[in-house]
């Protein structure tokens, strides 16, 4: 038990997930009495609004990414566990990882949130997601694969699939992707492939509501459509993918679109963990907390971030799974930890919208601030830019990703298009299988036992 976490005069607080609640709430308390154990099945901390510049090329996987005990390097109440959490027991206070149990007086479920695949199966099979590094990754070299596979192809049909990339779900993470697919066609492929037919490439971005970045005003999702077509994405509103085999993204029982790359960016459910209540877990994977981020009906139990659904009067649906509110929700919750301690109430969470933004292509991008207040265009661009930078864990990560950016600008490119898997064979192959989704998963795995070396018959 405990995993040879040293005793502590203080009280334990277990935090699950060093996303952006974790490690902020980690971080704010720093200089507090209690024992901060931070459990993550990676030990690195990801940026993940800036993973489809990793999945286009435009930014090197590392720059995205810090890990999580440089981060605290020095921070003297701060442990790491490098674990899978697999269940919580709120009864023996104590949660349960595949490196042991790990008891605590305070639990903080901070596991962010997973793809929703809207229980389509053969999209889950075959689809390509991008909620992590390794999918980021993956999506590139497969993209990628599938061009040098086209050179290939003397049918037209086939060629036609391997070059048609469609991006499913119009919010910010599926513009961003359409509009970074757009500019590569245009700047980088044409110089790594000259013998192709550029033209034939169709970018394709299917949404199923009226309209694209649904939650930010009508005028910056007019000028995003606009931005979109003007760079060639064809954009089809309410219109739904039902399901995905063959090389085919089916939009009804028999209409399709031919296709071997689907990106599917259409939602996330939370990630509520078992062993919860029922009651306090939604249908879409959340947990029900109160305005101080208390699971309903656990006291010491927290929730925090994308995985929390607190439900406010102007969000009667809960509020949004943005970085910003998995921030702010992570210092209010060290202040209301702190009162606790004091034998003080705690204080509710109101959320502050500083502004939403997008972008979509060099010198395009649409940015909502309160007030009513929107811009675009090239100042959108420069401010999205300076957002991110900004927030981007740790100094060598900035100056990277400027340096990765401004090299980009300057001369058109994208420095990064190197297809990293392990070689296989079946990759070249016409196995006209769908094998995206499979590398998503797969890792190498060490064999202890090297195969025998055959002898040739004599
Ligand atoms: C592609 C993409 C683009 C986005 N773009 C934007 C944007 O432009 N602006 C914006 O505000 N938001 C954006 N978001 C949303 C934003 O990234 C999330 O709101 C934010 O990451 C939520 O933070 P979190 O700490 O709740 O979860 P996360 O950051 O997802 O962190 C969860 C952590 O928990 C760990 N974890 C999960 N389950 C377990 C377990 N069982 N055991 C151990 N560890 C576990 C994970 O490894 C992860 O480190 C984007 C998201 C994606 C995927």
């Amino acid at each position: 038990m405990d995993t040879n976490l040293p005793k502590s005069a203080h009280p334990r607080l277990v935090i699950i997930g060093c996303g952006f609640a974790g490690l902020r709430l980690a971080q704010a308390l720093k200089h507090d009495p209690v024992q901060i154990v931070v459990i993550d099945r990676h030990n690195y901390h990801n940026f993940q609004p800036l993973l489809y510049q990793v999945a286009t090329g435009a930014l090197e996987a590392d720059s995205i990414a810090y890990p999580i005990r440089k981060i605290f390097a020095g921070q003297k109440n701060f442990f790491f566990r490098l674990a899978d959490v697999e269940q919580v027991n709120p009864d023996t206070k104590t949660v349960h990882t595949n490196i042991g149990d790990i008891g605590y007086d305070y639990l903080v479920i901070a596991t962010g949130s997973l793809t929703n695949f809207f229980g389509i199966e053969s999209v889950e099979r075959n689809a390509m997601q991008i909620k992590s590094i390794p999918n980021a990754l993956n999506l590139r070299s497969y993209i990628f694969q599938n061009f040098e596979k086209a050179l290939l192809k003397d049918d037209p049909e086939q060629r036609q699939a391997l070059l048609n990339i469609v991006v499913v779900g119009g919010g910010p993470t599926g513009v961003e992707i359409s509009g970074s697919l757009a500019e590569m066609r245009r700047t980088v492929l044409p110089k790594d492939y000259p013998e192709l037919d550029l033209s034939q490439m169709k970018i394709i971005l299917v949404e199923a509501g009226p309209a694209l970045l649904g939650p930010m005003s009508k005028q910056s999702q007019d000028d995003a459509l606009g931005y979109l077509q003007k760079l060639g994405v064809e954009v089809r509103l309410n219109t739904g993918i039902k399901r995905f085999e063959d090389c085919r993204a089916y939009y009804s029982d028999t209409e399709f679109i031919p296709t071997e790359n689907l990106i599917w960016a259409a939602g996330v459910n939370g990630a509520a963990l078992p062993g919860l209540p029922e009651a306090t877990v939604t249908r879409n994977k959340r947990i029900n907390v109160n305005r101080w981020n208390e699971v309903e009906g656990l006291p010491g139990v927290f929730a925090i971030g994308d995985v929390a659904n607190m439900v406010t009067e102007d969000m009667p649906k809960g509020l949004p799974m943005l970085a910003p509110v998995a921030q702010q929700q992570a210092d209010h919750l060290a202040h209301n930890l702190r009162r606790l301690a004091k034998g003080q109430p705690p204080e509710p969470f109101n959320y502050l919208n500083k502004g939403v933004m997008a972008i979509v292509a060099r010198n395009k991008a649409v940015v909502d601030l309160p007030k009513n207040v929107h811009f675009n265009g090239f100042f959108g661009w420069l401010t999205w830019l300076f957002v991110h930078l900004m927030t981007l864990v740790g100094f060598r990560n900035k100056v990277v990703a400027f340096i990765d950016w401004a090299f980009s600008y300057w001369n058109s490119d994208k420095a990064l298009r190197l297809i990293i898997r392990p070689f296989n064979r079946r990759d070249m192959k016409d196995d006209k299988g769908k094998r995206a989704a499979e590398h998503q998963t797969a890792t190498p795995q060490y064999n202890p036992t090297p195969p025998a070396i055959q002898t040739p018959a004599a």
